[in-house]
């Protein structure tokens, strides 16, 4: 029995189904089997969000899970301990190339993931929800690994609502391939003055090259630098740039002479970068890398963008994050020059739910990880899962995963009611921003916690490289950073609750099963906080933010579990 355990070890287990321990007798295994518990549900994703999904899904992420249990953790521990990636600048005739190399396993764990459907089903429907449901389950077993994924839906979601008739007849198809030879996306605004005040710190520049009979699309070159740029070296992605001069309402710019253009976020604009130069335009800019220009990929594309070096991570390993330098590279504009930071704002939303569920799925593989080991330890005469203290963690530490969980599920419902929606936006949508906020930073602070607390609960073994629980720390501490900071989450939630009234609209919705006394308390904290002076609001928002969030969590688990 113990040799079919240890070979099921991660297959799905049903509420109160014996779990295996091959290192306990019968009477100690049968102890640990309470269903009351019901902490078994978080061993397997599938489980744990199954009442979520529909019968197809279950289908389609049974499915995924399994090749996960049967090859993808393999693959995904060697990435994340020996193949790191690598980049490859210059072929062996001194042509610059860019290629980014991974072991030939990372790719077959990255198509996985795209033939699912992490895009293509997106693209098919009105529904995002598939996208991120694989999203959850890649993140279980590879954190990292919803990176590519997300920014790929980041970049296909701009071009379904705003790319030019061209633009989308150029990048859709491939896109949106079911085979996993799928073109990737990528997201890149942040530049080394920083992420967070991207009206003051994006210093790329956008020049408009005029346009000739031939040429039926309107296009652009780009010049700057993009300082972490994550999935480097894929075939198309969006970037923040600032348009030089306008005679389109954006404030003229000289990015030579002023380090600090304009505060304004209004100046930004959202361009379309593909990898490769379609050679509509002269390439010789004053700025560009010597000898970058005379570049080719084998079949004589030339590079659009370049690859200065990659970073060194602790964790999320599985995507290739690098520096790349926009030299006069070929750009065509998403939308128009006016609603360029609504545009970005737009795309930080779908990757910022793509973190709520990344920071979910690993909360659960924490507490999975940490169960697992609880339930084999023995300490005091028997597993340590059975001493009242560790027990009673456990037991809060599900409720708390739980109520991430229905906000997780929260925020992904009301991102398919709104994600279509372009300026002027519905109070559906700032409803969607305010629980957005309100999860990216608890959720991404729960999962860096539980990481924490696997570790602990592993004891010396957790702080072992030779093991998860490292790792799962490591991954998790990015993601309280990217997609906005904390402080970010908390500024631009004060700010939607003030403008937009968007907490009246939570309070409404939570009404129906939140606590009333709670429910009244919390409602006019924020509202005495609102009254507050600028300096006294932002000073002081932290705990009301950070209240304000576990409310609605509880909340919504009661409402929807
Ligand atoms: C591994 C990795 C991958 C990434 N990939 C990408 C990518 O693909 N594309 C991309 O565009 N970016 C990417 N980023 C960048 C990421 O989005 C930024 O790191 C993040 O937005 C924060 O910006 P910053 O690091 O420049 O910090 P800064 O903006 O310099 O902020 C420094 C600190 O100041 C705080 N702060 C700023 N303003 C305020 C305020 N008003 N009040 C209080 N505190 C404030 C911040 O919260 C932060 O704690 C990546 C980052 C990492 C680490």
């Amino acid at each position: 029995m113990s040799e079919t355990c240890r070979a099921s070890e991660w297959q799905s287990h049903g509420r109160g189904t014996a779990y295996c321990l091959s290192l306990l007798s019968t009477t100690e295994w049968l102890q640990i089997n309470i269903p009351t518990m019901d902490l078994n549900s978080v061993k397997s994703p599938l489980n744990f969000i199954q009442h979520l999904l529909d019968d197809e899904a279950v289908q389609v992420l049974g499915n995924y899970e399994s090749w996960w249990q049967a090859e993808g953790m393999a693959i995904s521990e060697t990435v994340d301990r020996a193949g790191t990636p690598w980049l490859r600048m210059f072929d062996e005739l001194g042509r610059r190339r860019d290629e980014i190399l991974f072991p030939n396993c990372y790719w077959q764990m990255l198509r996985k993931g795209y033939e699912t459907g992490a895009i293509w089903r997106a693209g098919e429907g009105r529904s995002l929800k598939m996208h991120y449901l694989i999203d959850y389950f890649t993140c279980f077993f590879d954190p990292g690994l919803g990176c590519p994924y997300i920014v790929s839906l980041s970049t296909t979601v701009p071009i379904i609502k705003y790319g030019s008739p061209e633009a989308k007849a150029r990048f859709l198809p491939h896109l949106l391939r079911r085979d996993g030879t799928n073109w990737q996306g990528a997201t890149w605004m942040t530049e080394i003055k920083g992420g967070s005040d991207l009206g003051s710190n994006v210093e790329t520049v956008a020049r408009k090259v005029p346009q000739t009979s031939q040429s039926a699309e309107e296009l652009w070159l780009l010049n700057g630098d993009k300082y972490f740029a994550s999935n480097v070296g894929a075939e198309v992605a969006i970037v923040a740039a600032r348009p030089e001069q306008s005679g389109t309402g954006v404030r003229p710019v000289d990015h030579l002479q002023d380090a600090r253009p304009t505060s304004s976020p209004h100046g930004l604009a959202l361009f379309l970068v593909p990898r490769y130069r379609d050679g509509h335009a002269a390439t010789s800019a004053p700025g560009s890398v010597p000898g970058a220009i005379a570049t080719g990929s084998p079949d004589n594309r030339q590079l659009n963008y370049f690859i200065r070096r990659l970073k060194n991570k602790i964790g999320t390993r599985s995507v290739p994050t690098g520096e790349v330098e926009l030299r006069d590279s070929e750009a065509y504009l998403l939308g128009n020059t006016e609603w360029g930071i609504y545009l970005i704002l737009e795309s930080l939303n779908l990757s910022r739910v793509g973190n709520i569920v990344g920071s979910v799925a690993l909360a659960q593989r924490a507490l999975a990880d940490a169960l697992r080991f609880a339930e084999a330890r023995i300490a005091f005469g028997k597993p340590i899962i059975r001493q009242p203290l560790l027990r009673r963690q456990c037991e809060q530490r599900l409720e708390e995963l739980r109520q991430a969980r229905a906000l997780m599920w929260t925020a992904i419902e009301l991102l398919d009611e709104v994600w279509s929606e372009t300026p002027r936006y519905s109070d559906r949508y700032h409803l969607f921003r305010l629980v957005t906020h309100l999860a990216k930073y608890w959720t991404a602070e729960l999962a860096v916690q539980l990481a924490k607390w696997n570790m602990e609960v592993h004891g010396g073994m957790g702080v072992l490289a030779e093991y998860a629980a490292e790792r799962w720390l490591r991954e998790a501490m990015i993601l309280p950073i990217w997609e906005g900071t904390p402080h970010r989450q908390m500024l631009d939630g004060l700010e939607v609750m003030e403008r937009k009234r968007a907490h009246e609209m939570l309070f409404a919705e939570l009404a129906p099963f939140a606590d009333k006394e709670e429910l009244k308390v919390i409602a006019s904290r924020v509202e005495r906080h609102l009254r507050l002076s600028s300096e006294e609001k932002e000073a002081g928002i932290e705990d009301i933010f950070r209240d304000l969030a576990r409310f609605t969590a509880r909340a919504l688990a009661k409402g929807t579990e």
